[in-house]
C-alpha cells in the first residue's frame, strides 16, 4: 500500500505556482491541507499519470492503495473504478472527449455503497488535471427529493384542476337541469310541457337534434309530439323500431363502436348520423315514450359535459318526472270533472260548462240547448235484474250518449239514473230533435248481461234553450226539468219542451 500522497523527489510541475514542495515546510502545509479537506483530490499529468492524490481520496471513493497511488495510470484508474461500476460509459465517454479537448468535465460517481460522488476535472496549465471528489450523496438525495415532491404537487394541481372543472361542470349542469325542472315543474298541459321541451333542449344540448314521441293510446306507435329543429319531427314510429324501447333502457348508438342503428334513426331524406342516443321516458313505472338526441360530433367530443349521453339521460329523466307529473295531474284532475260509471261529465263540470257556454252565447248573441233525461221506471228494472245489471244498462247509456252527441257536446250523469246534456250553438227546435234522436236510440238499445239480452230501457227528456227558457244554469236546469217531469206525466218514453204547456202535441211519444 502506498499511502504517500506527495513525492517530494518528483520533479515540480508547472501548476504549482506559489508552492515550493521542495521546501519541507511548504511540502508539509500542503499535504495536511490536502489530507484535512473534505474532498478527494488528484492530479493528473499531461499524460494521464497520477502526480498527487490526498489520503482522503480513499475514503471518498472507497478505494485503497492498490486502486491509486503515485505513477497511477488515469486509464487503469477508472478501469478499476469502472469495474466497481462507479461511472457510466455514457460519462466515461464524454470525459475522453473533454479529456483530448484539455476541457473541464465532471460526473457523479455512484459508489457500490450508494453513496454518490462528484468528480469534478478543471485544466491545470502543462495539460494535465486537477480532479476533486466529493460526496454529494446528500445533495442528490435532497435534489431527488425535491423533484419527486415538485411531479407530487404538478400531480396534486392537476388532479385539483380536474375536481374543480369537473365540480364546475357539475353546477352548470345542475343549475341548466334546475332550470328546465323549474319550467318543466309549471307546465300545465302537456302541449306546454312539448313546447318548452323544444326551446330547451337545443340551449341544454348545444348542437343537438331531435325528438320526443309519446305512446298512442292503443300503445302500437309512439307520436312524435315534438321536435328540436322544430321541423324535424316524425309522425310516428314503431316501438319495435327501437332498440332502447326493446331493450328497455337508454341506447347510445356510435357508428364507431359495436353498434346497430335504431330502424326508426335511418331516413330516406336525411343521412344517417354517427352518434344518438334514445332514452325511454318512463312515468310511474311505464314506458310512456322515447326521447331521441343525434349529436353532431361524438358525445362529450365538445368538451362539454353537457355533450354527453349521460347528461342526455339525465334530461331524459327530468323530462319522464314532468310527463309523469302532468299526467297525474291529468288524471286526477278528469277524475274530479267525471262519472267513474260512464265516463261521462259529472255534474259540477256540466254546471261550469254551461256557466262558460251562457258567458260566450250571451256576448256572441247566441243560442244553445239543455236536454235532461231520465231512465224511465228504474227502480222496478234494478228490483227484477239487480243492481248490477241496472249499472250495465247505465253504462250502456253513457256509450250511446258519445256514439249520438258530437264532440262540442258536452254529455253529463247529473246523478242516479239521470243525465243531461249541453248541446252548443243548437236552439230548442234543434235540442228537441237532438233528444228525440236520443230517445230512440236507447229505446232501440239492447244490452246484454250474463250471455242473455235485459229487458230495453227507455229515457223521458225535458228540453230548454238559452236564452229563451232562462238565463242561469239553475233557470235552464229547472225549466229542463219540469219538461222532463211533464214527458213522465205524459207517459213516458217522451220528449217535452221547456216552453210547451203541460199537454200532448209537443210531446212525442212511441
Ligand atoms: P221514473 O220513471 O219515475 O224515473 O221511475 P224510477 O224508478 O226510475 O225513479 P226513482 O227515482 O223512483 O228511482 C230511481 C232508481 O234509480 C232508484 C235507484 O235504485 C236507481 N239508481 C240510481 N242510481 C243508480 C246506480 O248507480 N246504479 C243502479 N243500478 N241503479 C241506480
Ligand atoms: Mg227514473
Ligand atoms: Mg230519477
Amino acid at each position: 500500500m502506498k499511502h504517500d500522497s506527495i513525492d517530494r523527489d518528483a520533479p515540480v510541475p508547472s501548476w504549482q505556482a506559489g508552492l515550493d514542495l521542495t521546501d519541507d515546510g511548504h511540502a508539509d502545509l500542503a499535504t495536511e491541507i490536502m489530507n484535512i479537506m473534505e474532498q478527494g483530490i488528484l492530479v493528473w499529468s499531461q499524460d494521464g499519470i497520477c502526480e498527487l492524490h490526498n489520503t482522503r481520496i480513499f475514503d471518498v471513493l472507497e478505494i485503497d492503495g492498490d486502486d491509486l497511488s503515485i505513477g497511477t495510470e488515469r486509464d487503469e484508474f477508472r478501469d478499476k473504478a469502472l469495474s466497481h461500476g462507479q461511472i457510466s460509459n455514457e460519462d466515461r465517454e464524454k470525459s475522453d472527449a473533454r479529456i483530448k479537448a484539455h476541457q473541464p468535465y465532471s460526473f457523479d460517481l455512484v459508489l457500490p455503497s450508494g453513496r454518490v460522488v462528484l468528480s469534478s476535472a478543471r485544466p491545470a496549465r502543462g495539460g494535465g488535471y486537477v480532479v476533486t471528489f466529493t460526496d454529494v450523496s446528500e445533495a442528490r438525495r435532497v435534489a431527488r427529493d425535491l423533484a419527486n415532491a415538485k411531479i407530487t404537487a404538478e400531480m396534486a394541481e392537476s388532479r385539483a384542476k380536474d375536481v374543480l372543472a369537473t365540480e364546475r361542470a357539475r353546477q352548470e349542469e345542475a343549475k341548466m337541469l334546475g332550470n328546465l325542472d323549474e319550467w318543466l315543474q309549471s307546465c300545465k298541459s302537456l302541449d306546454e310541457l312539448f313546447m318548452i321541451v323544444t326551446k330547451f333542449m337545443d340551449k341544454l344540448i348545444p348542437g343537438s337534434a331531435g325528438e320526443l314521441y309519446v305512446y298512442s293510446n292503443s300503445r302500437d306507435v309512439l307520436d312524435g309530439m315534438c321536435a328540436w329543429p322544430a321541423d324535424q319531427l316524425h309522425d310516428h314510429i314503431a316501438p319495435d323500431s327501437c332498440w332502447a324501447l326493446r331493450r328497455g333502457r337508454a341506447y347510445e348508438y356510435d357508428a364507431q363502436g359495436m353498434c346497430f342503428p335504431c330502424d326508426h334513426a335511418k331516413s330516406d331524406d336525411a343521412p344517417m348520423v354517427d352518434t344518438y342516443i334514445c332514452v325511454p321516458i318512463v312515468a310511474h313505472g311505464d314506458t310512456v315514450g322515447l326521447l331521441h338526441i343525434r349529436f353532431d360530433r361524438a358525445p362529450g367530443q365538445g368538451g362539454h359535459v353537457r355533450d354527453s349521453g349521460a347528461f342526455a339521460v339525465r334530461c331524459g329523466e327530468h323530462i319522464s318526472m314532468a310527463i309523469a307529473n302532468v299526467k297525474l295531474r291529468d288524471e286526477l284532475h278528469d277524475q274530479s270533472i267525471r262519472d267513474p260509471l260512464t265516463g261521462l261529465y259529472n255534474r259540477r263540470y256540466f254546471m261550469d260548462a254551461m256557466r262558460r257556454e251562457i258567458s260566450i252565447c250571451d256576448r256572441k248573441k247566441r243560442s244553445f240547448g239543455l236536454v235532461s233525461f231520465d231512465a224511465d221506471k228504474f227502480k222496478n228494472f234494478n228490483d227484477n235484474h239487480g243492481h248490477d245489471a241496472g249499472d250495465m244498462v247505465l253504462r250502456a247509456i253513457g256509450e250511446k250518449l258519445r256514439d249520438v252527441m258530437s264532440d262540442g257536446e258536452v254529455c253529463c250523469r247529473i246523478g242516479g239514473e239521470e243525465f243531461a246534456v249541453l248541446v252548443p250553438k243548437a236552439d230548442l227546435a234543434r235540442a228537441v230533435e237532438l233528444a228525440e234522436m236520443l230517445r230512440e236510440t236507447i229505446a232501440a238499445t239492447q244490452v246484454r248481461y250474463h250471455d242473455g239480452p235485459l229487458p230495453r230501457v227507455t229515457i223521458s227528456a225535458g228540453v230548454s234553450a238559452f236564452p229563451t227558457s232562462g238565463m242561469t244554469p239553475q233557470a235552464l236546469l229547472k225549466r229542463a226539468d219540469e219538461a222532463l217531469y211533464r214527458a213522465k206525466e205524459a207517459g213516458r218514453n217522451t220528449v217535452c219542451r221547456a216552453d210547451a204547456p203541460p199537454a200532448k202535441g209537443v210531446a212525442r211519444r212511441k
